[in-house]
């Protein structure tokens, strides 16, 4: 880290603006929108600034020369399209130690300005050292996304109560308690939600504050969130606010460490999931552990693969909350097919192709043998097959017998929207061989003759070319 971020109180007295063009006009709206007083030297004597009625009376035009002005009681001095004035106007700056800040110029500046979100009394500032202010704003974009929109409300409503909560709790750690209760509690859900008179007269009835923040636990609650299939930009915004928000997080093996990466640093995280070949915690052990993490108070996260309610025990799980009386919602995510689907770009139905999809698993060849393939002969129906690897030979037996040509279009796709994606294409035919090809872990089968629309297989990508010509050269 180059620079620290601060946040400079503009009001204390004049920003000094040198420039010109429309550089300095942006600047100016800038400081503008900070409350400053500025006074502005714009050195093409173009003084046509479109200031608005309310600006007038804060914004000064200088006409002197400004290297030689007064710069007495000045805070900070900003040159944009100031040319050599800029760099000369920075050496005098630095010589009266005044923060100064050339634009484009990061030898001749002592601040930078960062790429702003601006959400009322809640700021963010986004640097990247003055290396890319693209980057700084692609990351402030991303922020602005996480953001809930009323962010700004809740710090103003959380401002105008502090005083009187300042007077009636004296120790810092309670009162920092008081306000993680109310912003995490059903207060700072109202204000978010912009029922904002409902969470001032909750506050106002708190009759005392003290108690309210000491009381025994808030009440604690389980999220089952979906983390999609690798991805970590496919969680959605929901997911990823429920991994921030997190005490503790229970997650299955197979979510992807950048996913992992996401979660808050503080957080406490259990791998609980179960990995073909190595023993994890049972299923009522992962629900005795969720429900005794939440009556402590904690907020939970069950972060599973994909979607929680595709074959991911996410029903069972739920009902064992219902049961012991726990709070809990549910984020969806999205799962492994629409995730391989979409990465080797096979339209799940297609008009008169594919009008129906099936989602099944066959685990074991015994599951394999278990399921009615009679059900799944209509050439219109697209079937995608989760856990289904181990029993390609089953599942190919299954479709023959039941009268699936031989010659239907089948994608094998493994990790699928992460880094080391790859996929076999061929036919039922061919299925335990495809599957081979994609090299183990984990992998969705899709059957059916969508899978000839397949894009990037085709497209060929560097790694799978590599793979294919290995295969070939076997
Ligand atoms: N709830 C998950 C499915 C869990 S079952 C979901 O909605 O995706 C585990 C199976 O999901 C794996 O055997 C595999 O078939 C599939 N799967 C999960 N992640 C995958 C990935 N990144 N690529 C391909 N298949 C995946």
């Amino acid at each position: 880290m180059r620079f620290l971020p601060v946040f400079l109180d503009l009001k204390a007295g004049p920003v000094v603006l040198i420039g010109a063009g429309e550089l300095l006009r942006a600047k100016l709206r800038v400081l503008a929108a900070a409350g400053a007083r500025i006074r502005v030297h714009a050195i093409d004597g173009n003084h046509d600034l479109s200031l608005g009625p309310d600006d007038a009376a804060r914004i000064e035009i200088a006409t002197g020369d400004p290297l030689t002005a007064d710069l007495a009681g000045v805070v900070a001095i900003v040159c944009a399209g100031a040319g050599d004035v800029g760099v000369a106007m920075s050496v005098r700056a630095k010589s009266v130690g005044l923060p100064v800040n050339v634009m484009d110029d990061l030898e001749h500046s002592s601040f930078i300005f960062p790429a702003i979100v601006d959400r009322g009394d809640v700021v963010v500032a986004v640097g990247t050292g003055g290396t890319s202010p693209v980057v700084a704003r692609r990351v402030r974009e991303k922020i602005e996304a996480l953001l809930p929109a009323r962010i700004g409300e809740l710090a103003e409503f959380i401002g105008g109560f502090r005083k009187s909560i300042n007077e009636r709790i004296a120790e810092f750690p309670l009162r920092r308690r008081f306000w993680e209760r109310v912003i995490d509690g059903p207060i700072g859900a109202s204000v978010l939600a912009g029922r904002k008179s409902e969470a001032d007269a909750a506050l106002k009835a708190i009759s005392d504050p003290s108690d309210f923040a000491r009381a025994d636990k808030p009440e604690g609650s389980v999220a089952l969130v979906g983390a999609g299939p690798g991805d970590p930009d496919l969680l959605t915004i929901k997911a990823l606010r429920a991994l921030q928000d997190a005490d503790i997080v229970f997650h299955d093996e197979l979510v992807s460490p950048e996913i992992l990466d996401r979660i808050r640093r503080d957080t406490t995280r259990v791998a609980v999931g179960r990995r073909v070949g190595k023993p994890g915690i049972g299923q009522d052990a992962i629900n005795t552990r969720m429900i005794e993490a939440a009556q402590s108070g904690q907020r939970v996260v069950r972060l599973k693969g994909g979607d929680p309610f595709v074959f991911g025990r996410g029903g069972e799980e739920v009902e064992a909350l219902r049961s012991a009386g726990v709070a809990y919602s549910i984020i969806p995510g999205i799962t492994a097919g629409l995730g391989g689907a979409a990465d080797f770009e096979v339209p799940l139905t297609y008009r008169h192709e594919a009008t129906r999809i099936t989602f099944l698993t066959a685990h074991r060849a015994r599951d394999a043998e278990g399921v009615d393939w009679s059900t799944l002969t209509d050439t219109k129906m697209t079937v995608v097959v989760y856990m289904g690897t181990t029993a390609a030979p089953a599942i190919r037996a299954g479709l023959f017998a039941a009268g699936r040509s031989p010659e239907t279009p089948v994608g094998v796709f493994a990790r699928v929207t992460r880094p080391d994606a790859q996929g076999a294409i061929g036919t039922l035919r061919d299925l335990p061989e495809l599957v081979r090809r994609t090299h183990g872990g984990p992998a969705i089968l899709i059957i059916g003759d969508v899978v000839r629309h397949a894009g990037s297989l085709r497209r060929g990508n560097p790694k799978q070319i590599i793979s294919d010509l290995l295969d070939a050269a076997e």
